[in-house]
Formats: C-alpha cells, structure tokens, sequence
C-alpha cells in the first residue's frame, strides 16, 4: 500500500533518541528545551510549550484562554475531531462556520455574517479555533479584525502547517492569534511519534499552560501560596494533567526540525507534479491564496460530480483497490454520532457537504517515490477517463 502520508526518519533521528536513552533524562531534561527552542526559534514565536500530543495542546490553550462551561467555541465542520473535542472538554458548546469553497478553510464572509447574528442574541463566542487545512494558512489578518470587533480569543490549529507561511511569515508566529498549537504525529509534517507544541507570545498564557501540563504543580518557591514546609515542598494549585513530552520525543522532533524546510520543500515539488500531470477536466486541484505558501501535509482533490463517469465513491474505493491508501479529510464533524446531539443542521453547511462529496486525499509525503507518485497519477486519470 502507497500510504497517504508517512515519517521521514533517518540516522540522525535515530542517534539522537539513542544519545536521550544513554543518558541520565528520558523525561523532563534538557532535550524538551532544546526542542521548544527550536520551535520557537524557526516560528519567531516568544514562547513553546511542549506536550505529549496536539490534542493536549488544543486542550491546554482553551483552558489557559478561560473556556469554560457555557462558552461558545466556533470553527470549520471540516477538521479532525480533536479540535472540537478540546473545547468539549472545557465544558463549551461548540458551533461551526461553514467553509470556503476555495481553500476548504473557515470562510471569513460566513463568519462576519453569523458573528453579526450571534452578536443580536448574546451568543458571541469565546474563541474561534482557526484550522489551516492541509497547511495552507487561513485568513489570519481578517480573522483578527473580526477578533477586535466582537471580543474574542483565536487559537491557530496549525497541526497541519508547520513549515508554511502567511504573508511571508512563519505560521506559529502568532501575530494574529494568542495560540498556534501543532501536531508531531507520524502524518504531519515532523513527527515525534506523538507529540504537540502551543506556542504564544503572552507570557502569562505560556505560564498557565506550562503548570497545567503537569498536574498544576509549582516546585518554584517564588510562586508559592504557602510557606514552604521544607526543601521537599511543591504545591499544587490548579486541577491540571500529565500532559508532558518525553525527552525520547523531544530529541527526535528536535532532530527533524534541522530538516524541515527540507521536508517541506520536498512536498512542493510533489504537488507541482501532480499539478502538472494530473488530467484536470474531472479533478480540481488545490487553489493556493496568494497570502498563503503551504506546507502541503496534504493534496486534496476535488472530483467534480458534474463531470462523472464514475463517482467519488468508486473512485475512492479503486484507488485504494489499486494499493494506494487514499483518504478523505474530513467527515463535517456534525456528523459524528457523538456530535449528533448538538443538533447541527446539515442545510446550514451546503460547501462542507459539497467538500464532504468530491474530496480525496493523495499520497503526499518527503519519501513518496517517483514511481509511486506516477502510479497515483495514472491511475487516477485512467479511472477518471474511462
Ligand atoms: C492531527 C490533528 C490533530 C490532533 O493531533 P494529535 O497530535 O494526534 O493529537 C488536531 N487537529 C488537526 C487538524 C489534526 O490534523
């Protein structure tokens, strides 16, 4: 099976996870700095906080912008569970903005329409999670004017996105959002086998989110509400979680960093392929936002009914008959059973329903052959022209 996506892990990678178990710190040393360094580093971003998955990282950054039972948390229908779930386990209720039919990310007209309508009815939301699917950069300044005119927090759910840019800067740079979280799972665009990192410039959002990580414990004494019984004392608190990273995880992410613009350089030249080779009457290619340089963790194509001799759903199951592990990101998240007693109606949502319809995910990744890649492709234009 030619995999829809996959790790790069070379020798480097792998002597630096064993340096981390030949030494005194497998959790909690000196490589989960190194790490959220580097991060922080390449994204300009003041401040990184290292956790053992994005979605600890989407979870942390709603409690630390104070989401709580009641609120409201918006985003598109068309992204992973996680990033409704987080806001979930906040206590919030969660709504949706349907999505662009262009880029696939949260529509900034929509929003402005239904924030307008919220606004009448006392029902603003807290924060808006903004998605930047397949790694192309949702529309952040426009966001944040919105964010200024109706009061609310924007949290950047980048797990696609390491790598990739916004008017020229690096996405995780928050200079339109409080918090960028990203993902390191084996898919994305460097992998620490699981793994996710908040970054922010507040400092105080930094602090808030580094306590909650583990347990909501100080061992600083500057931060203490009591008077320290002895040199043991630490002090709980806050309600918070085991949500650290390893050092075994860190050391790896950290590796992988120094080849990220190569990774992502790699799947540009793999999507210009597919552009180029691609028969495009049935299928319609990624738009790229001239704001936008993705970091393609994904190429989704659009297979236009209109022009079918054969349908998305045969399409989809010859694809994967012919050993490529095509995918569909995402099943609108209304549509869960979970998600079902929220009462979402499906009409409200026509371009995600449309996306929901015509959408495949395409093998994508630094390690993804010449041959398979023509493999996808003729198979793909012999389907679609039979
Ligand atoms: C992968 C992903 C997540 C969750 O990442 P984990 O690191 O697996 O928890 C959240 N949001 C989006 C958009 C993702 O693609």
């Amino acid at each position: 099976m030619i995999p829809y996506s996959k790790q790069d892990i070379n020798e480097l990678d792998i002597e630096a996870v064993t340096d981390v178990l030949r030494s005194d710190f497998i959790t909690r040393g000196p490589a989960v700095d190194l790490f959220e360094e580097k991060v922080a580093t390449y994204c300009l971003a003041n401040f990184a906080v290292s956790v053992n998955s994005a979605t600890s990282a989407l979870h942390l950054a709603c409690l630390a912008l104070g989401v709580k039972q009641g609120d409201y948390v918006w985003t598109s229908p068309i992204t992973f569970v996680a990033t409704t779930n987080s806001a979930l386990y906040c206590g919030a209720f969660i709504d949706f903005v349907d999505i662009n039919p262009n880029t696939y990310n949260l529509d900034i007209e929509n929003l402005r329409v239904k924030l307008e309508q919220a606004r009448k009815i006392n029902k603003l939301p807290k924060v808006v999670i903004a998605v930047h699917l397949a790694g192309q950069s949702c529309q952040m300044e426009k966001l944040f004017e919105l964010s200024k005119k109706y009061n609310f927090k924007i949290i950047e759910d980048a797990s696609h996105a390491l790598g990739g840019k916004y008017k020229n800067k690096p996405i995780g740079t928050c200079l339109y959002s409080d918090i960028t979280i990203f993902s390191f799972h084996p898919v994305k665009i460097i992998t620490t086998g699981e793994g996710g990192m908040a970054l922010t410039n507040n400092l105080s959002l930094a602090n808030k989110m580094r306590l909650l990580r583990s347990h909501g414990i100080f061992n600083n004494n500057k931060n203490f509400e009591n008077i320290p019984d002895g040199e043991w004392y630490y002090e709980q608190q806050e309600l918070g979680f085991n949500y650290r990273m390893t050092d075994i995880q860190a050391a790896l992410g950290a590796s992988q960093m120094s080849r990220l613009d190569e990774f992502v350089d790699k799947r540009h030249i793999i999507a210009k392929k597919y552009n180029e080779f691609l028969i495009d009457s049935c299928i319609q290619k990624p738009y790229q936002d001239e704001n936008s340089y993705s970091s393609y963790h994904l190429y989704i194509v659009r297979f236009k009914l209109e022009f079918k001799k054969i349908s998305h759903k045969d399409l989809f199951s010859r694809l994967r008959q012919s050993g490529i592990n095509v995918n569909l990101h995402y099943i609108p998240i209304y549509r869960h059973p979970y998600y079902r007693k929220f009462n979402v109606d499906l009409n409200l949502f026509p371009e995600s329903e449309k996306y929901y319809n015509e959408a495949i995910s395409l093998p994508i990744y630094p390690l993804l052959s010449e041959k398979d890649q023509e493999f996808v492709i003729d198979r793909i234009n012999e389907f679609v022209m039979l």
